[in-house]
């Protein structure tokens, strides 16, 4: 498995491999650049098919991290781990501290925090073995806890800014949407956009998450195979990425994308895609940034939640900007906020 030739490798800092035979620990902590602070990014505990795709995802998610923390001004460089699940290393306390050893390891240069498969109780093991450790519970007045209802917040707040601008409407009130993916985030989003008064159509393939939200909330359920080609206003991506492909877009009704899925962009040429079909594409690191102002105000502590939702409210005018300037240009979002990210990254280089 090629490494410095692999398509996704982007100049990244340092690749770490783990494997923990006690625990059956093997994961991957890809540093992509410390440039503007520590490597922040979530840990990812997923299936894979393969090691190959483990290694695709740290790559692509750990580069997405430097640039959604620079263009939300955080003093962070980017990061991420992916965690390889399968039945010889079942969730358990133990794993999360080998994992939080790992961490360790690295003596700063890599700061972890939950991500899709991990959970705040996870987060609790890691803090047992090492220092570089946020999204834990909350103390006092400080800002900290569970990331994903201030990913959903940031979420919510990016679909009315992307709704205004593609369709001329300052009310979510009547809209449809469809959401992809009711786990953390998907759950916390529906609620928001039900209480603005959007119609809701959604989809998961784990079925416990799919019926929490449907017995709380009045929602149209369909096929997973279906949802990204609902005939919609908003599609909200909040599974996970890849989902934007040569062979989706063309089938897409949905005229605004935005949701909080890492990586929703297949390949770059998607987006140039998206804009040729005129739908307009909220950039995901821009869009989904809420859960890393969180984790970046409680690892450094001393911030209420007034200050972390202040931080929130900007990504609005974040992408109005990029919106702003790809009406004028004619050129894809993606393309606009990766130049963007890397002008900030580069200033702080220097
Ligand atoms: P999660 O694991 O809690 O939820 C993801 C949900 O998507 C699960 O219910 C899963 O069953 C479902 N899913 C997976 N494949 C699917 C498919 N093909 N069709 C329909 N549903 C599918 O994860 P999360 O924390 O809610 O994160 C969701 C996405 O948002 C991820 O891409 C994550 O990287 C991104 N994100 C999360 C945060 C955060 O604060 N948690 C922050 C930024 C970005």
């Amino acid at each position: 498995m090629s490494v410095f030739d692999h398509p996704e490798f982007n100049d990244h800092e340092a690749l770490h491999f783990f494997n923990d035979e006690a625990t059956g620990l093997k994961a991957i902590i890809a540093v992509h650049s410390t440039a503007l602070g520590p490597a922040a990014g979530g840990c990812r505990r997923w299936s894979y098919a393969s090691d190959a795709e483990a290694l695709t995802d740290a790559l692509r998610l750990s580069r997405g991290m430097t640039y959604k923390n620079a263009v939300s001004e955080l003093p962070f460089g980017g990061g991420k781990a992916v965690m390889l699940a399968s039945d010889d290393a079942p969730k358990s306390a133990e794993l999360f501290a080998a994992f939080g050893r790992a961490v360790d390891s690295l003596g700063g240069s890599y700061i972890t925090a939950e991500d899709v498969g991990c959970s705040v109780d996870d987060m609790r093991a890691v803090q047992d073995q090492t220092q570089y450790v946020s999204g834990l519970p909350q103390s006092g007045q400080n800002a900290g806890g569970d990331p994903s209802p201030w990913t959903a917040f940031g979420v919510f707040l990016g679909i009315q800014a992307a709704v205004k601008v593609r369709l001329g409407k300052d009310s979510l009130d009547g809209l449809a949407v469809a959401v992809q993916g009711v786990g953390h985030v998907g759950a916390h989003l529906c609620k928001f956009l039900h209480e603005a008064g959007a119609r809701l159509l959604v989809a998961d393939v784990n079925g416990d998450n799919l019926k929490a939200v449907s017995s709380a909330l009045p929602v149209e359920v369909v096929a997973p195979a279906e949802i990204l080609y609902a005939n919609v206003d908003v599609l909200a991506p909040c599974a996970l990425g890849n989902i934007l492909t040569s062979a989706t877009i063309p089938k897409l009704k949905a005229t605004v994308i935005a949701g909080a899925a890492n990586n929703q962009l297949s390949t770059e040429g998607d987006g140039r895609r998206l804009t040729e079909r005129e739908i307009l594409y909220a950039p995901d690191y821009v869009i989904n940034a809420g859960g890393i102002i969180s984790v970046s105000r409680e690892y450094y502590g001393g911030s209420s939640e007034d200050e972390v939702r202040a931080d929130i409210e900007k990504i609005p005018q974040r992408l109005e900007a990029i919106f702003a300037e790809a009406a004028e240009t004619g050129r894809p979002t993606n393309e606009l906020a990766d130049e963007y990210a890397r002008r900030l990254i580069a200033a702080g280089r220097k």
